[in-house]
């Protein structure tokens, strides 16, 4: 037997368990192995009953008259007991937890710890965490806790891994840059803590052992790019230069080093795989458009996928506008597209040069003659299956450059790991003229005093307003204000301007109108749900209003608040709370600081990447145990994988290795 055998083959394991495991991914031993605690309970130094005091307390005792009554308030089920020690007895409840019903066997002797305190009248221990006493050592008194699957608690998957013990001897080695023995000893130590501080040391081993697998994916990731042949494409200096005398403004100095960063990579044969990174407003669609020209000059047709309709029309507009009076095709294909099918066979013929899109770009219809370069807006906003979708849209044996484009930058620990050290540009620099964008928390019963005005006088300047809000309708359940009724409020107070609301729930045709408005200046207040977040931009906009501020994250506030502050004239942004507690520390942040970098540093930390990027959105990475914050560990890991990877025969070597990081490899590619 080994670590890939079923868990079948394990003592305790029947049909019907092992049916439980496998919905939810738990197949083989080593399976069950790395399901790893969640926690620990300790069950240290019991005390007797007889000298039990109110507060937290570690009893061990054996339980009887359990039984389970529905409380006077519906939903809510009582399960209660006796435990008695050779001292006295105290009586237990659990609030909805009927199986604690049939947990317990009258014969055996258990831990319990909990809260003893004073409930109804009498005292009782509340709700307690359980252990069969033969489960846990009882010189260090550490009882693992599982998430519980599918009907197996966690004293179940106690029970399931304490028979499996001896099993663990069965746990080769994995890392070469590990000691032997090490992996076998942390997984043990993990389910069978004989101190804290051999827990301590597991889980670092297991963090170590995890991010190297991953850096490991990313890596080869890299390798296997670099083996595809990419169309090359010349830079054409002459060219360029007579395409930036035509704008309005020079580039900035990050902007210069960006597009020169991309030519470059552009001119070689394998493929590039480059994120352009830039907070807000720094002019990323500036840096696109010089790439898919160079492209399009050697002819070769350009994809930029956008995350929304709006952003794809604004883009579509945006360019047309610069790249159009050069002879380059520009094109929108968006579900609103009418005559999709003839757009779609000039696209096949290559006859469109520059195909703009949202979702509606990656069905199986849509196909080019020769795709040399792929741009992907907002990157974090697609999957990676929707990413490669787009990626494989090009016939030849020949695969596009890549070049993504986001401003919730990857802070640089993730850089390492999930990306592999992937190429990034960086616009570190704002275009000329840019102010930083004046941002207060406001609370409710200030609004009329302070914001009012401001509305009055911005309009009066001939400016612009956004005011978002959370809900397209009203619900009365919750006390948060939708655009409609926030916009009926608003026409109400100010009557002579012109205000209108946008929501995702509209027609693309209809929003593409209002949009269209307001960045004519015909609107003075647009009143939106987040549909504006991304990208949207309507320089003469200099005033945001954030209602329930406190409900949304720290990069997508960074993000709405940068729809202002893009022109020259300063802009200001109020984020409106209830008051009735203080404000958060994602809102004193945002108040403090225009950076997004340092925003996204301090994202990260508040929230972890799990939430923050693309497809770690979905749960798809969900690391057991390293926190990739532990920018330590992350650089230990980092050199022992170069290292590994300088011996070839490492990959054929270490075949479980090999085999582990699969489902890694998926995750942690750009393209
Ligand atoms: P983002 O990086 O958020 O996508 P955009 O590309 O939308 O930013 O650019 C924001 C605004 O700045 C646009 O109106 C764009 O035309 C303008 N812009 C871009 N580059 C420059 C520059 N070098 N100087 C002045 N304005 C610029
Ligand atoms: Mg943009």
């Amino acid at each position: 037997m080994d670590l890939n055998a079923p868990v079948e083959n394990l003592k305790g394991v029947g049909p019907k368990t092992a049916e439980i495991l496998k919905k939810f991914g738990i197949k083989t031993v080593k399976d069950l192995f790395y399901n790893l605690p969640r926690d620990y309970e300790n069950y240290e130094a019991p005390t007797s009953i007889a000298e039990i005091r109110p507060g937290k307390v570690v009893i061990k005792g054996k339980i009887e008259q359990l039984s389970t009554r529905r409380a006077r308030r519906r939903n809510l089920s009582v399960t209660e007991g006796v435990i008695r020690d050779n001292t006295g007895a105290i009586k237990v409840v659990w609030f909805n937890q009927s199986y604690r019903l049939k947990q317990f066997s009258s014969e055996k002797e258990y831990y319990f710890t909990g809260n003893y305190e004073l409930k109804n009248g009498r005292y009782s221990l509340i709700s307690p965490s359980a252990a069969e006493a033969t489960q846990i050592d009882p010189t260090t008194g550490l009882g693992p806790v599982y998430v519980a699957h599918g009907g197996l608690k966690s004293g179940d998957f106690r029970r399931l891994i304490s028979g499996s013990r001896d099993k663990f001897a069965l746990v080769p080695d994995l890392l070469p840059s590990a000691r032997p023995g090490e992996r076998r000893e942390a997984l043990y130590a993990a389910h069978f803590p004989d101190s804290s501080k051999s827990v301590e040391a597991a889980r670092e081993y297991l963090a170590y052992e995890e991010l190297f697998e991953l850096i490991l994916a990313a890596k080869l990731n890299r390798r296997e790019n670099e083996k595809l042949k990419a169309p090359e494409i010349p830079f054409q200096l002459e060219k360029v230069k007579t395409f930036l005398g035509t704008l309005p403004f020079t580039l900035t100095g990050a902007q210069k080093k960006a597009a020169w960063e991309i030519f470059q990579d552009m001119e070689r044969r394998e493929p590039m795989n480059r994120l352009l990174q830039g907070d807000v407003g720094s002019g990323k669609t500036m840096v696109a458009a010089l790439a898919a020209y160079g492209a399009v000059l050697a002819e070769q047709q350009v994809a930029l996928l956008a995350p929304t309709a709006i952003l794809a029309a604004q883009h579509f507009e945006g360019l047309s506008k610069v790249l159009g009076g050069l002879g380059v095709r520009v094109e929108l294909l968006t579900g609103a597209t009418k005559d999709k099918a003839i757009l779609k066979d000039q696209i096949k013929a290559g006859e469109v040069d520059l195909v703009i899109g949202t979702h509606a770009l990656l069905t199986d219809d849509t196909e080019f003659a020769q795709l040399g370069l792929v741009i992907i807006d907002e990157q974090h906003r697609f999957g990676v299956e929707q990413r490669q979708k787009l990626m494989l849209k090009s016939p030849a044996s020949l695969a596009p450059h890549l070049l993504a484009m986001t401003a919730t930058p990857i802070p640089r620990s993730l850089q390492l790991t999930v990306f592999g050290d992937l190429d990034v540009s960086v616009l570190n620099e704002m275009p000329k003229g840019r102010q930083p964008i004046k941002t207060q928390i406001l609370r409710e019963i200030e609004v009329r005093e302070r914001l009012y005005p401001r509305i009055v006088d911005t309009v009066a300047a001939k400016n612009q307003v956004y005011w978002i809000c959370k809900a397209i309708n009203d619900d009365p359940r919750t006390e948060t204000t939708s655009v409609k009724s926030r916009t009926a409020k608003l026409q109400k107070l100010f009557p002579k301007m012109t205000i209108e609301y946008l929501h995702g729930r509209m027609k693309p045709a209809e929003k593409d109108a209002i949009m269209e408005r307001f960045s004519r200046g015909e609107i003075q207040i647009l009143v939106s749900t987040t549909v504006v977040e991304v990208g949207v931009d309507v320089p003469n906009a200099t005033l945001m209003v954030i209602e329930n501020a406190e409900s949304y994250g720290l990069a997508q506030l960074h993000q709405l608040r940068g729809r202002v502050g893009r022109g020259t004239v300063a802009s200001e942004c109020y984020l409106l709370t209830s008051g009735e507690i203080p404000p958060s520390r994602r809102l004193r942040e945002l108040e403090k600081s225009n950076d997004g970098f340092h925003l996204a540093e301090v994202d990260l930390k508040l929230r972890g990447p799990g939430e923050i990027y693309g497809a770690l959105q979905h749960g798809a990475l969900d690391l057991r145990i390293a926190t990739l914050s532990d920018t330590r560990l992350i650089r230990r890991a980092q050199k022992d994988v170069t290292e590994f990877l300088k011996n070839p025969e490492n990959m054929v070597k270490y075949e479980e290795l090999r085999a582990g990081i699969k489902k890694y490899q998926q995750l942690t590619t750009l393209n």
